[in-house]
């Protein structure tokens, strides 16, 4: 349980004050609350608590990865070189109809993964097949076993994931199938099922829930309608994937065309367009969208990485700045991107910012790591109580260790945290109030034991992996003839670049 805790002498990172060079002082946690910060807190208001030597360290809030799937965390490494709408067709039958044990295990790598790169909190856009109190059970008793802070969204979806391909209606019948031609059920059931699992598994502690329609083009409008009023009854943010790739672009134009061809008019007429909406990924957002959604005060959760990996683009990070439109941070799938770690997505932030405009200028280092913490945790509604290091925040804590090559020679906490370490440095996470990781060890799991138990999992899974391979190959001639006519296909958005055959 968490106590009284005194984490002494670090220099604590403070959005507002001297980010290059921030102050040394104590912050005392009571419970799971940031009680007091100061360079010389009174003793008799200290007393009695556990002292943790932060000398030599920087303290900086956790990071919140505000976009991430657990149902693939064992898909690792499995693939590469698959544009989005290939990889689905793997990953998907991987995520669904799980034992429970194969749920627990996923739900503890992602979540010790996270825990090890200093991200103390996980938005969850969870595929849970079948969507059934069993699993809801097994992943949030993982959470909670391991300790990590979870914004959790099961994903509802009522149009079935072909939907995610152009045209899909031009495949034959049996690659429509393997694609996935189910849904989980009427929208009505998945939203009741919901409701019911938030008042049976109340918020609290590090549990926080979500809405997660899966995208657009995968609700209908009664979803999305329902949607936004669970949100709006319960004060719950919404994510949902848009415009993560040009092919979703073209059915936004296409298929959407009585909504002007727009995802976000689509989404604006259901009355989910509002400051609690925030979209994965948009990197085929239009300029005019951008405006939309800052008018909204809805935001954007930018995975780069994964854009990168999946071949979808780069998210125009300039235009959403201009626009004014709020940003967090995320990793996304484990077999997309293929790593938990949000040292690498405020790097890319900045850095994919920077080969978008030659102009001197932001973003800077210090607006990635506010991005990383306070606006992805705005993006769940909670920057009220995470995100910053304040009186009265939740102690969601992270010691870097000023010892690591990553500070030698020490210059700039800010700019050395974003573009110099990897996550190496981290040396103690705090998370609610609960040392997680104390010099290094996880304190919660038997993180030994774990592995032995991923290890003989991996016997059956990695066979079963190779079989859906193989069958599904037959898919890939019709695959390949779909993205083919999506850069066939005009669209004046481009989100590519260095690429000496697009010069003239
Ligand atoms: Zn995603």
């Amino acid at each position: 349980m968490a106590g009284k805790i005194l984490v002494k002498g670090g220099l604590v990172y403070d959005h507002d004050g001297d980010v290059h060079k921030p102050l040394a002082a104590d912050i005392l946690i009571e419970n799971s609350t940031i009680s007091a910060i100061g360079a010389n807190l009174p003793p008799q208001q200290t007393s009695g608590a556990k002292v943790l030597d932060a000398s030599q360290h920087i303290v900086i809030p956790g990071l919140i990865n505000a976009h991430y799937h657990s149902h693939d965390t064992l898909c690792r490494g499995l693939f590469e070189e698959l544009p989005l709408e290939y990889w689905l067709l793997y990953t998907l039958p991987l995520g669904g109809n799980r034992s429970k044990a194969e749920v627990r295990l996923r739900t503890l790598v992602g979540a010790l993964e996270a825990m090890r790169c200093g991200i103390t909190t996980l938005q969850d856009m969870l595929g849970l097949i079948p969507f059934s109190e069993e699993n809801i059970d097994t992943v949030l008793d993982a959470y909670a076993e391991i300790g990590e802070r979870v914004v959790f969204s099961p994903m509802v979806s009522d149009i079935p994931a072909v939907g995610m391909i152009r045209n899909s209606n031009m495949l034959p019948p049996d690659i429509q199938e393997m694609l996935g031609t189910k849904t989980l059920g009427p929208a009505r059931e998945q939203i009741d099922f919901l409701h019911a699992q938030i008042r049976r598994r109340p918020a609290a502690g590090t549990l926080h829930w979500a809405c997660g329609p899966f995208a657009p083009q995968r609700s209908s409008p009664e979803l999305l309608e329902m949607c936004a009023d669970l949100a709006e009854r319960h004060d719950l943010p919404v994510y949902t994937h848009v415009y993560e790739t040009r092919a979703q672009a073209l059915i936004a134009r296409e298929a959407y065309a009585k909504y002007g061809g727009s995802f976000m008019n689509y989404m604006k007429s259901c009355g989910i367009l509002n400051r609690r909406l925030n979209i994965a990924h948009s990197v085929w957002i239009t300029r005019e969208e951008m405006d939309m959604m800052a008018a909204a005060d809805a935001g954007a959760v930018l995975n780069h990485n994964s854009n990168l990996k999946l071949k979808s683009g780069v998210a125009p990070i300039l235009d959403m700045r201009e626009a004014g439109m709020r940003v967090g941070l995320g990793c996304d799938n484990c077999s997309g991107s293929d790593v938990q770690n949000m040292f690498q997505s405020m790097k890319a932030y900045c850095m994919l910012a920077a080969v978008s405009d030659p102009a001197p200028g932001p973003p800077l280092a210090r607006e990635a790591l506010r991005n990383a913490t306070l606006g992805s945790a705005r993006s769940a509604l909670l920057d009220d109580r995470l995100g910053a290091i304040k009186q009265g925040y939740k102690a969601d804590l992270v010691l870097l260790d000023l010892n690591d090559t990553a500070y030698l020679p020490y210059n700039s906490a800010a700019r050395q945290i974003v573009y110099t370490e990897t996550g190496r440095g981290i040396d103690h996470v705090i998370i609610d109030g609960r040392v997680v990781i104390e010099n290094r060890k996880v304190t919660t799991i038997d993180e030994a034991a774990l592995r032995d138990e991923v290890r003989s999992l991996m016997k059956n899974f990695i066979p079963e992996y190779d079989r859906i391979v193989k069958e599904r190959s037959v898919a890939l001639p019709y695959l390949l003839q779909a993205h083919e006519s999506v850069w066939a296909s005009p669209l004046k958005l481009h989100r590519f670049l260095s690429r000496t055959r697009y010069d003239s």
